[in-house]
C-alpha cells in the first residue's frame, strides 16, 4: 500500500513532552521565560478586538511580519545578548553592527524553521549529489535528506568537537554540492566566527547554496548576516523558538538575497500558499516590536550559562564550552543513561542521545536561575 518514497522516511525524534508529571524542563533548548507582556496582550487584543481575522485568510505575504523581523535585526544585529539595551531602545553591540539595512524582501517565514529548512532542501539540494553534512549537527538534516531522497556524504568532527571545515569544503566541491550546518552548531555548542565563515565562503563555489542555521545565535555566537551583501549564495536560517521565547508559536525564518527568498517562496506557493497563521505572525510582530525584552532573557540564559560552566568545572564534570542556551556535559565515572536517569529522578528532564560517539554526554538546556540550581543540587548527588 505504501509508496517507495515512504520507506525511506526515518522521523526525527523530538525531546520527550512527558504528561504523568510536572517535570523541570531543560530537554528541548526552549526558553525558560515567557513571551513578552506585549506579546500576550497583542494575542489577547487579536482575539477580543477582531475575531472575524480567524474567519478570514491571513497575510498570504506575511509582509508586515516580514518588516517587523527585519526591523529587529537592524536593532539588534542579529544577536540579542550582546546588544545594548536602555530603556525599550536598543543598539547593536559595536562587532555586530551590520553595514546595511535589512528589508523585509529578504525575509522569508514559515511554520517554524524546521519547515523552512525542508523548503531549503527541496529548493537547492539535488537527490544526485551527496549532500555534505557534519557527523553531530542538527539531527533533522539528514531526516530531511531523507524524505527528499538525497544521498549524504558525512564528515566527522575534529578531535575537539569542532566542524572539519577543510574536509567539508573539499568534499562539497568534490560533490558538486551546497553546505549545511549550524553555527553556532548543535549538540556541541560551538560557534565559528564571522571570519572563519567569510573564509569558508571564499573558497566555496558560489554557485552553490551555502546554508548557515543560526537558531542559537542570540545567546553569544556571530551572526553572518553582515556577509550577505558580499556572498548572493549565502541563505541563513534562523527561529523564534529558542531566543524570541516562541517554540509554541512555531515561527521560523530565513535571511538571504531576495533572489533566495524568491524561490523559497515559489516552494511554499506550490504547496501551502498560507502558512504562517494569522495569530502567529500578530504574536510575532509584537515580539519584533519588543527586542529590549528578549535582549534581556538571552542575557539572563547567557549568564546563566557560564555559572553553570563554572560549576561544571569546580564539581568535576567535562564539558564543551557553549554559545548557545544549551552544554554538553559529561560525568568522568558516571553513563549518560545513568546521568540522564538519576537527574529524572528528581524532576528534571534533560536530554540523553544514544547516538554513538555522544552517548557519553547529556545536553542540558540552560534554565532560570531556580532550575539551574535545582539541577546542580541533583547533579551533585551523582558520583561514580
Ligand atoms: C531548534 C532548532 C531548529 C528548529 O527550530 P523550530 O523553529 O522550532 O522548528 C532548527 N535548527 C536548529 C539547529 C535547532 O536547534
Amino acid at each position: 500500500m505504501i509508496s517507495d518514497r515512504m520507506k525511506n522516511l526515518h522521523p526525527y525524534v523530538p525531546g520527550e513532552q512527558p504528561k504523568d508529571r510536572v517535570y523541570i524542563k531543560l530537554n528541548a533548548n526552549e526558553n525558560p521565560y515567557p513571551p513578552s507582556p506585549t506579546v500576550q496582550a497583542a494575542v489577547i487584543d487579536f482575539v477580543k478586538t477582531n475575531p472575524m481575522r480567524l474567519a478570514l485568510y491571513p497575510d498570504p505575504d506575511s509582509l508586515e511580519l516580514h518588516a517587523a523581523v527585519a526591523d529587529m535585526l537592524n536593532r539588534t544585529g542579529g544577536v540579542l545578548c550582546n546588544a545594548k539595551v536602555n530603556g525599550d531602545s536598543v543598539e547593536p553591540m559595536e562587532k555586530d553592527l551590520i553595514p546595511f539595512t535589512v528589508t523585509p524582501d529578504m525575509i522569508y517565514t514559515g511554520n517554524g524553521s524546521d519547515e523552512v529548512l525542508s523548503f531549503v532542501f527541496y529548493a537547492f539540494f539535488d537527490s544526485g549529489k551527496k549532500l555534505v553534512l557534519p557527523e553531530f549537527t542538527y539531527s533533522f538534516y539528514p531526516v530531511y535528506a531523507g524524505f527528499y531522497n538525497i544521498e549524504t556524504d558525512v564528515v566527522p568532527m575534529k578531535e575537539d568537537w569542532s566542524l572539519d571545515v577543510q574536509n567539508m569544503l573539499y568534499r562539497a566541491k568534490k560533490n558538486g554540492s551546497g553546505l549545511i550546518f549550524a553555527n553556532p552548531n548543535a549538540p556541541s555548542g560551538i560557534a565559528l566566527s564571522r571570519n572563519d565563515i567569510r573564509k569558508m565562503l571564499e573558497q566555496s563555489d558560489p554557485d552553490q547554496i551555502f546554508v548557515v542555521d543560526e537558531a542559537y545565535c542570540d545567546f553569544g555566537g556571530e551572526s553572518c548576516i553582515p556577509l550577505l551583501s558580499e556572498f548572493k549564495n549565502l541563505l541563513i536560517v534562523r527561529t523564534f523558538s529558542k531566543s524570541l521565547c516562541g517554540a509554541g508559536m512555531r515561527l521560523g525564518y530565513i535571511v538571504a538575497c531576495p533572489e533566495l527568498v524568491q524561490y523559497i517562496t515559489t516552494v511554499k506557493n506550490s504547496l501551502n500558499h498560507f502558512p504562517i497563521d494569522a495569530v502567529a505572525q500578530t504574536a510575532g510582530i509584537a515580539a519584533c516590536r519588543n527586542p529590549a525584552y528578549y535582549c534581556e532573557c538571552a542575557r539572563k540564559v547567557a549568564e546563566e550559562r557560564e555559572e553553570f560552566q563554572k560549576f561544571l568545572k569546580d564539581e568535576g564534570w567535562e564539558y564543551i564550552p557553549s554559545k548557545t542556551n544549551f552544554v554538553l556535559v559529561r560525568n568522568p565515572s558516571v553513563s549518560g543513561e545513568e546521568v540522564y536517569r538519576c537527574i529524572k529522578e528528581d524532576g528534571i528532564l534533560v536530554r540523553h542521545f544514544s547516538t554513538k560517539g555522544i552517548e557519553d554526554y547529556v545536553r542540558v538546556t540552560i534554565g532560570t536561575k531556580e532550575q539551574m540550581d535545582a539541577l546542580k543540587v541533583s547533579m551533585k548527588k551523582i558520583k561514580g
